[in-house]
């Protein structure tokens, strides 16, 4: 299958022979030398560790077949560094430019729904989506929806998400239809996989071993990683056990949606014994919401490894709660951030997400200090995708990682001088601001539309989708 609708092939020799030196990649790419590009003059944000924000204008310099060769202050990179002297020049004076940012819970095939439920909280949400039209999916609806969620993200500056994919009543040839609609498209994805409960752990290898080979680390591919979506917290154990030792047998992520509803707290507490005896606390591991936990469960999560995934616009949405996150990161817990799925989030905009986010934290707090607009973009990019086991490759600007980035435009829509630039990224600009979205060096997105992709008719195959669901359901 191709992997992505925009495969290219624009290696440069001498870069792939370095990194297949290092192990870094594997062989088999063609080896057409072609020149690196560089970005010169805008503010460049690398948000790697213990590199500040941008002080004057910096460059990224990328190679042709999509990595991060250089990334720093000054119009270029030092005279000898590889790549720099052949390469093609992109002048970007007034721009931003900052890692494409990373959603560490989402469910993609929710973007058909948004609006649903206006005045429901988690469970008379769900039940108002996933038990009164999941029955009805038919082959199909899951692959459109997943296509309409996932290029949403792209258009708002994700450029890896991790797709919590779900099974809500179809065949399982349904559901997996999130897994191959993914890999047809620009951006990366981990894919959390979903175990059907009703067979055995033979059956679930046999689905799984042959898939994970299509995860594929490399700029062009769009399959980073595979995860596990363990559904066992909302039941019982047995199959919580079951699930996280699938994960642990391939050497998998898992995550969990728990302590999300604020009506629910005293029941999802109780479940952490067995969470923790079914293997759910440790590396790896990480919780979806995570709002209403005691102290001494988030200082058993954090000293053991485990992380927890922030979603403010969903949190915001269904009245689920605020996260103590400061307290969490004092704590030492892992904290990523999720715009998670389009019904209860309703626009999957990372900027929206840190903005939001930051402002109810100080809201309650009533206060500016804690966390500053650097951290949040910290949060949604590099600390994701630690959540996430895929730092190697993605979430900040550094040499040998896929050069996934985002230019944006503070001037159009015009936000004023330029005073602080990560202030100016999360208090004053927008996904609008957005001017071009990169994903392994290759320009996807432009002016808030994917190239290559008719979204036309994407919107019209989920309208024409949603419109025979409806009827089918007597809605
Ligand atoms: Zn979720």
């Amino acid at each position: 299958m191709l992997p992505s609708l925009f495969a290219q092939c624009r290696p440069a020799r001498w870069f792939v022979t370095v990194l297949l030196a290092t192990g870094v990649v594997s062989a088999g790419r063609c080896d057409t030398a072609a020149p690196a590009t560089l970005y010169t003059g805008a503010w460049v944000f690398t948000l790697a560790d213990g590199v500040a924000g941008p002080r004057e204008p910096g460059h990224l310099l990328v190679s042709a077949d999509g990595f991060v060769l250089a990334a720093g202050p000054g119009f270029e990179p030092p005279a000898a560094t590889a790549g720099l002297a052949d390469a093609r020049r992109v002048d970007l004076t007034g721009r931003i430019i900052l890692p494409g940012l990373v959603s560490g819970h989402s469910h993609l095939w929710q973007s058909a729904f948004r609006g649903i439920a206006a005045d429901g909280e988690l469970y008379p949400w769900l039940n108002a989506l996933h038990r009164t039209y999941g029955k009805f999916f038919v082959e199909g609806d899951f692959a459109a929806f997943t296509r309409h969620g996932a290029l949403d993200q792209l258009r708002h500056g994700v450029t890896t998400t991790y797709n919590h994919s779900q099974s809500i009543g179809g065949s399982y040839e349904i559901y997996v239809e999130q897994l191959a609609a993914s890999e047809a498209l620009p951006q990366r994805f981990v894919f959390a996989w979903v175990n059907d409960r009703t067979v055995d752990d033979a059956t679930w290898e046999a689905r799984l071993q042959p898939l994970l080979a299509r995860a594929v680390p490399a700029p062009e591919r769009s399959l980073l990683a595979f995860a596990v979506n363990a559904l066992g917290v909302h039941s019982d154990g047995e199959l919580l056990r079951r699930e996280f030792a699938l994960a642990a047998r391939h050497g998998l992520g898992a995550q969990i949606h728990y302590l999300e509803a604020s009506d629910t707290v005293v029941a999802e507490r109780a479940k952490w014994p067995m969470v923790r005896d079914a293997g759910g606390v440790g590396p790896g591991r990480s919780y979806a919401h995570f709002i209403h936990p005691d102290t001494a469960m988030v200082k058993e999560a954090a000293e053991a490894g485990a992380a927890m995934i922030w979603n403010p616009l969903s949190n915001g949405r269904l009245g689920s709660g605020l996260s103590d996150i400061e307290g969490y990161l004092a704590a030492g817990l892992k904290v990523g951030m999720g715009v998670d799925g389009a019904a209860s989030a309703d626009i999957a905009d990372p900027f929206e997400n840190v903005r939001l986010g930051l402002y109810a934290l100080r809201m309650r707090r009533q206060n500016s200090k804690g966390l500053q607009p650097i951290d949040m973009l910290r949060l949604h990019t590099l600390a994701t995708a630690r959540v996430l086991g895929v730092e190697r490759w993605v979430g900040s600007l550094e040499p040998g990682k896929f050069a996934d980035f985002l230019v944006v435009n503070p001037a159009s829509p015009a936000t004023g001088p330029i005073w602080d630039p990560a202030a100016t990224l999360v208090f004053a600009c927008s996904s609008a601001n957005i001017e071009t979205v990169h994903v392994g060096g290759r320009e996807v997105a432009r002016g808030g539309r994917v190239l290559g992709v008719d979204e036309v008719a994407v919107e019209a195959e989920v309208a024409a989708r949603v419109a025979a669901l409806r009827v089918r359901t007597g809605k």
